[in-house]
């Protein structure tokens, strides 16, 4: 079975930047569906049991007219897990070796957040923009998801440390139509000790 991870901060922790609300529906009632939807497509299938990482590496595995739906919630469940555990109520900044590898790829921590907030401002309907780690070269590039299309990334051996969810539940309560303001709020409580974990992790 795979499982709701649980928030490590309260429901307003993350206030002002995302309201106790949008917290809420967010991770109690979407992230909850798609955790309910892949384990009802896995079961019985050759996938059932396995790891979601597994799941997604493995999905061509599926049977065919299971394929979408669990590419659609089990990636559903991936990013939200990456989305949720990104985020602290009291924020560390980047640095270590992290840090070094942003400012040679992207120039500064700066150029390299505007370009997240670029990916995900312009990406046309619902999805990401995710910062992504080639898992052997440790290279890291920007990239958009449409919807929650990220088994083929994870497929070609890169993990997603950042994400930033531009479906409108993500955003709509409060910043109804002003997805920029969401994006230069949410970029502020990402907790860079947590995203160097995963880092180091890959
Ligand atoms: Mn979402």
């Amino acid at each position: 079975m795979i499982e709701l991870i649980n928030l490590d901060y309260a429901l307003d922790a993350l206030e002002p930047a995302i309201d106790a609300m949008t917290v809420d529906i967010h991770h109690n009632k979407h992230h909850q569906a798609y955790v309910n939807n892949v384990n009802g497509l896995l079961e019985g299938t050759t996938l059932e049991g396995k790891s979601l990482i597994e799941v997604l590496k493995n999905i061509d595995d599926a049977p065919s007219e299971k394929k979408k739906g669990i590419n659609n919630n089990a990636g559903g469940v991936f990013m939200h897990n990456v989305y949720f555990k990104q985020f602290s109520e009291s924020p560390s900044e980047i640095s270590g070796d992290l840090k070094n590898n942003v400012e040679q790829i992207f120039g500064s921590y700066d150029t390299m957040i505007e370009q997240l907030k670029q990916k995900a401002m312009t990406q046309f309907g619902s999805g990401w923009s995710a910062l992504v780690v080639d898992n052997s070269s440790k290279n890291l590039e920007i990239i958009q998801v449409a919807n929650q299309d990220i088994a083929e990334v994870i497929k070609n051996n890169k993990t997603p440390i950042v994400v930033l969810d531009v479906w409108e539940h993500a955003y709509y309560l409060k910043y109804q139509n002003k997805r920029a303001e969401y994006l230069d709020e949410i970029v502020k409580i990402i907790d860079w000790n947590k995203v160097q974990e995963n880092y180091t992790n890959i």
